[in-house]
């Protein structure tokens, strides 16, 4: 299967920035790219092709996104968990909510959060979850997309909603157990790369017994693949761990040899600038999920202080019950917004970083650069169409600096993405899904929560969140 995209300039992310080249064209054949560069050269190889796209007319050519840290099915909660206190987050909107959910709610969120996130340019789907076997089977692997999926594994006695939030969680060991089980069963069925690949998933060290976190570990390393772990995700957590280790998350992680290269720690927004030392040192790779966290908790992640520091990171958009959308051209611009204000420096990750960090660098973070993340020979064909004529991205020059490179991040919504490439095979053309009825994925997603929320709605309003509140007092 051949394919060749002529645009009118690309993006290769080669070299230390983001490698621009106009006249920028690229050829594929069965997935691999053979030639990507300059439109002669380009042509020169490129013969015949079953897919020929003709984008000369203002189509930018970049490496589709890499989004390393999503769980899809939260997005059948969209709008259902927002502006409550940290602590009631998790315990009062999300927990009353997903305790009710079966397969077809599950399905229906994640499909909706996976054509989001594909129409806004993301091509690696960074997925995080419970029944990940059944998301793989029934959505990654039957549409041929690209996926790092992580099968949660907690050991938690029961719905956080039923703990009170001064005790230790009780441990159920035997729920942990099944719970890695079936992540091995996710590892063993589908971990395919570089199409599909599997991760790890021991959801936090409040949530997981030390013991199981060990034996985790030691699968992954025996096996050669990452630990997708949260880590210091803030105060809920660290009364926690304060209260049954007597220390804080990073320190023991540390103390017992889980720091270390093949660990993708989410958030890390409680980690003090000691810890973060430890962890750059330890080359453990973080995901920062700006938006969720200031939404959630109100906090920036530390990614430009990591990043300083020398630590690689990818980005992550989270969940959409708390975020809340999937599309990562809008997280580059929070991105860039929110580390300017924590440093207090407008300077502080400029455009062309960001860039990086949501493709070669996101690559690097999750240990897929040998296949993902720039446009070059030998790579997979995974690569986007951004239409410049858009209005907001206007006016597009090249000189006397490329500007659009600054319009894309600080300008764009991500509905400027016309086409999406996955291996080589058009998965959005003319910014339309090619594998799937949009119309009927948003009507299930909305058949599906309602009857979610019916059977959600008694424990979620008797619960009584801030949100609930609201609703009392006539404000919502
Ligand atoms: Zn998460």
């Amino acid at each position: 299967l051949e394919l060749l995209v002529r645009g009118w300039a690309g993006l290769t992310m080669r070299g230390g920035g983001v490698g621009a080249v106009e006249s920028f064209s690229i050829y594929v054949e069965d997935g691999v790219i053979v030639a990507a560069g300059s439109d002669e050269e380009v042509m020169r190889v490129a013969s015949k092709s079953d897919h020929y796209f003709d984008v000369r007319d203002k189509g930018l050519i970049m490496p589709g996104l890499i989004d390393a840290h999503m769980h899809t099915q939260l997005a059948i909660a969209r709008g259902f968990c927002q502006d409550v206190p940290e602590i009631e987050w998790m315990r009062k909107t999300v927990s009353p909510i997903m305790k009710h959910v079966d397969k077809n709610h599950v399905l229906a969120g994640s499909l909706l959060a996976v054509l989001e996130a594909l129409k806004t340019g993301t091509t690696t789907l960074g997925d995080y979850g419970h029944r990940m076997s059944f998301l793989a089977r029934e959505i990654y692997a039957k549409y041929g997309l690209r996926a790092v999926l992580t099968e949660t594994i907690n050991s938690l006695d029961s719905s956080l909603s039923d703990i009170k939030e001064d005790e230790l969680y009780p441990f159920d060991i035997e729920r942990g157990y099944g719970e890695f089980d079936a992540a091995k069963k996710l590892y063993n069925d589908f971990h395919k790369p570089p199409r599909i690949n599997v991760m790890l998933g021991p959801q936090a060290l409040d949530m997981v017994p030390l013991n199981l976190l060990k034996e985790i570990t030691e699968f992954a390393r025996e096996n050669n693949v990452m630990i997708h772990m949260h880590v210091a995700q803030g105060g809920r957590e660290r009364r926690q761990i304060i209260k049954r280790y007597g220390n804080s998350t990073v320190k023991i992680l540390h103390k017992e040899k889980i720091l270390g290269p093949n660990l993708l720690a989410a958030h890390c927004h409680d980690a003090s600038d000691e810890e973060l030392k430890i962890m750059a040192k330890n080359n453990v790779k973080m995901v920062s999920c700006q938006r969720s966290i200031a939404l959630i908790d109100g906090i920036v992640p530390p990614l430009a202080k990591y990043l300083l520091l020398g630590g690689l990171s990818a980005l992550g958009t989270d969940q959409a019950a708390g975020n809340n959308n999937q599309s990562l051209f809008t997280e580059l611009k929070f991105v860039c917004f929110l580390n300017k204000v924590l440093m207090k420096d407008p300077t502080a990750i400029p455009a062309w970083k960001v860039l990086r960090l949501a493709t070669i660098e996101g690559a690097m973070a999750v240990g897929l650069d040998d296949y993902l993340g720039s446009l070059e020979e030998g790579k997979r064909g995974d690569f986007i169409v951004v239409d410049l004529k858009h209005l907001n991205l206007n006016p597009v020059l090249t000189r006397p600096v490329r500007n659009y490179i600054f319009n894309l991040v600080y300008s764009s919504f991500g509905n400027e993405v016309s086409h999406v490439f996955v291996d080589g095979e058009p998965k959005v053309v003319d910014g339309k899904v090619t594998f799937v009825d949009e119309d009927s994925v948003v009507d299930k997603a909305n058949e599906m929560a309602l009857d979610l929320m019916d059977k959600a709605a008694g424990e979620y309003i008797d619960i009584d969140s801030m949100m609930v509140k609201y609703l009392w007092r006539g404000l919502i």
